[in-house]
């Protein structure tokens, strides 16, 4: 048998039901891995409280009233507020905070009996690429530390990707989930829009902001989905009224009849070589599989850049006014009034993208550039959405690169905000218009993980997952490990 470590949430459950490994063994070996902070993956760690679930879930597993994956660890992005660790958003401005409760996701991942390790490093409120913008340091990537994760869940893939959990959380507003996971060589799904309860999420762009998991492969994704998901009306009123399903029921069908879209605007000139001979590749595998392709359009795709970088950033401007010093986080010591201690701590607590966005997102929602800022930009989503549906008439999934390229260099763009931005291209659409979305393992180009996107329609989750199980039997991208791991 593999190692503890490199094992999947679906191979700890059933060891751990059939008690051939304990809870407590499972969680200190994971903790004993992430000694030292490897990767600076980990942004608060604490193994009593991690021991004292532990041994709750031995206890559940003897007695009969284990929940479904019961004992099995996860780590959730420091977006996720939690009662028993620290919660940071990988901020200053919120350094060493604890929250009186836990968020929805994280209270129904414990209810389902999985075990929190900590929590994982991210760009700070969930703004970046790369995992450079967080305030306690870069985190670096487990198959080449001289390159960056992704972002902004950084921590959240390269933990899964070395090894120091085997499921994390993440968040994804406009690729969160899906470019970490394919910088990383792992599996991530981004739900449609409301699937998962925002409550307990620190909130950046609350129109686009989801909740989702990353793992190994599609069939985990698909159990810390089912257990996630479900309306939480009296605290998220944007939560879907949609039940809770069983995501993995239809991974085990076979692809026969299935349509693949393909945009051209995917495949544009901006995609690296590399990227598209393993995209290609990926696709000629599903097509061996039964798939069929067809020519889908998206036409807006460029688009999806300015349009995304004017709504997230007013959002976030709106949603950031909360920290101001005056019930919570950081608050500046010397001011001379109200106004001063204001801004003060807000130049104190926030870092440069964070300011850079407010300032943004306040610039377009001033008077005499809402209209031809904000609401142009509100419209264009609007059609980016008509887009997809009109694609969706002739295809079940579209598919096509997560990114244009494969991780960089940490330092590489570090200074160039709008290199960063251009990079999201691909999965910001699918944020736009809230579909569900998700990146697999695809390839290796020098050494580095290719990730592959897959788009659904709305609430066809289970469908993606098939498509991904399905792909990921037979292949073994998603089972490669980084040296070392
Ligand atoms: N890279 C995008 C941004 O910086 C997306 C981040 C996210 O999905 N949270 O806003």
């Amino acid at each position: 048998m593999r190692p503890l470590h490199q094992l999947g949430v679906a191979e700890l459950a059933a060891l751990l039901k059939t008690k051939e490994v304990s809870a407590v063994e499972v969680a200190t070996r994971f903790l004993a891995r992430s000694a030292g902070n490897p990767h600076n993956a980990y942004l608060d760690i604490d193994s009593e409280v991690t021991l004292a679930q532990a041994r709750a879930s031995d206890a559940k597993l003897a007695d009969g009233s284990a929940g479904p994956l019961e004992g099995v660890p996860v780590a959730h992005k420091d977006v996720f507020v939690t009662r028993d660790f620290a919660t940071t958003a990988g901020s200053k401005m919120l350094q060493g905070y604890r929250s009186p409760f836990d968020a929805t996701v994280v209270q129904r991942l414990r209810q389902a009996g999985m075990v929190t390790l900590g929590k994982l490093n991210c760009d700070e409120f969930a703004m970046g690429s790369s995992n450079e913008n967080s305030a306690y340091g870069p985190v670096s990537n487990p198959w080449d530390a001289s390159r960056v994760p992704g972002g902004s869940s950084g921590g959240s893939a390269a933990a899964v990707a070395a090894g120091l959990t085997p499921a994390a959380t993440g968040t994804d507003t406009g690729g969160s989930i899906r470019q970490p996971a394919a910088f990383c060589g792992i599996t991530g799904i981004k739900p449609t829009y409301g699937r998962a309860s925002r409550y307990g999420m620190v909130a950046y762009a609350s129109s686009l902001d989801q909740a989702g998991p990353m793992a190994r492969s599609a069939e985990d994704c698909a159990l810390l989905l089912s257990a996630m998901c479900g309306p939480d009306p009296d605290r998220d009123s944007t939560s879907l009224n949609v039940p809770a399903e069983d995501f993995s029921r239809h991974l085990q069908q076979p692809l026969g009849g299935l349509r693949i879209g393909i945009a051209q605007e995917f495949f544009g000139e901006g995609l690296a070589d590399d990227v598209r001979q393993s995209i290609d590749a990926a696709l000629a595998q599903l097509r061996n599989l039964g798939a069929s392709t067809v020519e889908v359009t998206l036409p807006r795709t460029e688009l999806s850049i300015p349009v995304y970088y004017i709504i997230a950033p007013a959002e976030a401007s709106s949603n950031l006014s909360r920290f101001d010093g005056v019930k919570f986080g950081h608050r500046a010591k010397e001011h001379v009034d109200l106004l001063d201690m204001y801004q003060k701590t807000r130049a104190q607590g926030f870092g440069q993208e964070v300011q850079r966005r407010i300032m943004t997102g306040a610039y377009v929602l001033s008077h005499g550039y809402y209209d031809a800022y904000y609401l142009q930009a509100q419209k264009i989503r609007r059609m980016i959405a008509e887009d997809f549906k009109k694609a969706f008439a002739q295809c079940d999934v579209i598919v096509g690169p997560v990114a244009p390229t494969t991780a960089w260099k940490l330092g590489d763009k570090a200074d160039d905000p709008v290199a960063n931005y251009l990079a999201d291209i691909f999965t910001l659409p699918a944020s736009l218009a809230g579909l569900p979305c998700m990146s697999i393992p695809a390839g290796h180009s020098a050494g580095l993980p290719v990730g592959m996107q897959l788009i659904g329609n709305y609430l066809q989750e289970a469908r993606l997952l098939q498509v991904a199980h399905q792909f990921q039997m037979h292949t073994d991208f998603h089972l490669a490990q980084a040296e070392g791991v």
